[in-house]
């Protein structure tokens, strides 16, 4: 006889309403009180039998418990026993067959900023030297994205750096080869800078615009907190330099809107503010990291941490609100977290880094991500030869979340994965252990999003689908 197990689930509760959070799924149910009861009531013991399922459903009516039992079948609350709770074989993922997606070209190591916290500056005691990016190198990087993409029809490529805008004159060379031998295999490419904005230009911003690629500005946020980190190389303050050089990009309301990242650092207070005065200054999305840096002056610790989780709770309210009034509001945490929970996709790794994702140095050189670039232990190979394939497949194997112990109960674990390599390097001492230090954070953060997402989906579901399309995936998951 088939036994049965309630799957592993967290309960969210809006507005007196509960929900369950399907773990393993990623999906979230909408449930009554009393049959969430029975079912935590099911859930201690386990296995059931169908009979024992449907006696224990007292809260629905005789003749519709087996339609309800089926219901729950179907959207897997009830597992059969052994059923794979995350369903995935993972055999085929350690192999390199993964369509290569992005690239993220480092156009040069040099930049023309000395931010304090640059990871850049924290990985050799010696002093690096500057490589740039030359058009060779450029061009190998574009044919080994398009050979690598398989079936792909879009690809992404990010200039990145140091400064990017400092080896502005190959973005041309680059964004016109790149067209030409995408469109010749049917492909599309998407282009995108990171900048700090201190080199933008008339003719650059024109350039930009007029070629549809996305510019994403590293702004800290008001000048006193963005010029205590981010200063020239003689002490000056960058901030009053990067505004007048912005208000082009911004000004051009009809093109393709930027967007600003923000690196919180120390104590992060007036979050909301920052937003704000970045939203207010024409950046259509701002999006907020704390540091990733092993010097104590400038990590967060947990009472920042703390400080931090309270005004995002206040972002999230004011993102509520807008989306209730039908507006849109640009706080990128949130939107990726509603994004990824709309579309339910499970995966056993925290990013694309290693997957469909690589930096790729200025002499051609393969890394994990542009955080990993110029570390030999990170290196994958190079776009002249290819990957290195046995250490990409070692590193697949060994970064699946399966391998870290303390995620594999985690209720958390479909939306955090773990976390990010890099700050799991700098903060755990590996990139292949689990980001323990901010576990409390995720989980009360990741419960934020399930309680906006719940909210939206009951009271503006097509506010959700907007979202999705606005970041390039269908409206309908699986679609
Ligand atoms: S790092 Fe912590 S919060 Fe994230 S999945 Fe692992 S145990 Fe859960
Ligand atoms: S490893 Fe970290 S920095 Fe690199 S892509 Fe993943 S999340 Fe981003």
């Amino acid at each position: 006889m088939r036994n049965y197990q309630v799957a592993e689930t967290k309960t969210i509760q809006v507005d007196g309403q509960d929900y369950l959070f399907l773990v393993a799924d990623k999906a979230i149910f909408e449930m009554d009180r009393s049959t969430r009861a029975t079912l935590v009531e099911l859930g201690r013991k386990k296995p059931l039998t169908r009979q024992e399922i449907l006696a224990g459903l007292t809260g629905i009516p005789a003749e519709d418990r087996d339609e309800f039992f089926r219901e729950l079948l179907k959207r897997r609350v009830l597992i059969a026993k052994n059923e794979s709770v995350s369903g995935h074989d993972n055999s085929q993922i350690h192999q390199a067959s993964i369509p290569l997606k992005t690239l993220i070209l480092h156009l040069t190591d040099a930049c023309n900023l000395r931010c304090d916290y640059c990871y850049h500056t924290e990985w050799s005691d010696k002093p690096v030297e500057k490589k740039v990016m030359d058009t060779a190198a450029a061009h190998h990087a574009v044919d080994f994205l398009i050979e690598q993409s398989g079936d792909l029809g879009e690809i992404v490529l990010v200039f990145f750096g140091g400064e990017p805008l400092l080896n502005f004159k190959l973005i041309p060379a680059v964004v016109d080869y790149a067209r030409q031998k995408a469109s010749a295999k049917g492909k599309k490419v998407n282009f995108a800078v990171t900048t700090n904005g201190t080199l933008l230009r008339d003719e650059i911003v024109e350039y930009l615009q007029h070629n549809n690629i996305g510019v994403t500005v590293s702004l800290d946020g008001f000048d006193d907190i963005h010029d205590r980190y981010r200063r020239f190389p003689d002490g000056s303050p960058s901030y009053a330099v990067t505004l007048p050089k912005l208000q082009r990009l911004l000004d051009q309301s009809n093109h393709r809107p930027a967007v600003a990242r923000v690196t919180l650092v120390d104590k992060p207070d007036r979050v909301p503010q920052i937003l704000d005065h970045l939203l207010k200054l024409g950046f259509a999305e701002v999006g907020f990291a704390p540091v990733t840096t092993g010097h104590p002056d400038f990590q967060l610790d947990g009472q920042a941490m703390d400080l931090l989780l309270n005004e995002f709770e206040t972002l999230a309210e004011n993102f509520l609100q807008a989306a209730r009034e039908g507006k849109f509001f640009g706080f990128s945490n949130l939107i990726d977290l509603l994004v990824s929970l709309h579309q339910g996709e499970v995966m056993n790794y925290p990013c694309g880094a290693g997957l469909g994702l690589f930096a790729v140095d200025p002499l051609g050189r393969l890394y994990l991500c542009q955080r990993f670039t110029g570390i030999d232990e990170f290196n994958m190979g190079d776009v002249f030869d290819g990957f290195n394939h046995n250490k990409l497949a070692k590193f697949r194997e060994e970064a699946e979340i399966s391998n870290k112990t303390d995620c594999r109960k985690c209720w958390v674990r479909t939306i955090c994965t773990g976390g990010c390599y890099h700050e799991a390097c700098v903060r755990e001492g590996s990139h292949l252990k689990p980001n323990l230090h901010y576990c409390e954070w995720i989980k009360r953060w990741s419960e934020i999003g399930l309680e906006v997402y719940c909210q939206l989906a009951v009271e503006h579901p097509e506010y959700l689908e907007q979202l999705c399309l606005s970041r390039g995936y269908p409206a309908e998951p699986g679609l």
